[in-house]
């Protein structure tokens, strides 16, 4: 018998597609949203007041763009809640998506 393992659903490549769509529709509708900038300490920042995401352009990119993403979408949302889906977003992703996630980033600049 297999051992039941409901608590831990595997994160798949399908969990990902809402989160894409939220974020693309962010693209969208507020690409002056997406800041590139020089930051200290940190590889991207969300700041919830101006809901500005900024990103330093020397760190990974893609993973910063959607852990900052998370928290834009996610407000409430501690930073192990966010650093957690961000693992398994960026586990997930197919070299399809990345390149999608890559050339759709390239049109909100
Ligand atoms: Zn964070």
């Amino acid at each position: 018998m297999k051992p039941h393992r409901s608590a831990h659903k595997k994160y798949r490549r399908t969990d990902t597609y809402s989160f894409l769509s939220s974020m693309y529709s962010l693209f969208h509708t507020n690409p002056e949203m997406f800041v590139i900038k020089k930051l200290r300490n940190c590889h991207g920042e969300y700041d919830p007041l101006r809901d500005i995401i900024s990103l330093d352009f020397r760190r990974e990119l893609v993973p910063t763009i959607i852990h900052e993403t998370l928290h834009a979408l996610h407000y409430n949302w501690s930073e192990t809640q966010v650093m957690r889906r961000e693992r398994q977003i960026v586990g997930a992703l197919s070299m399809h998506q990345v390149r999608n996630i890559l050339k759709r980033f390239v049109q909100v600049l």
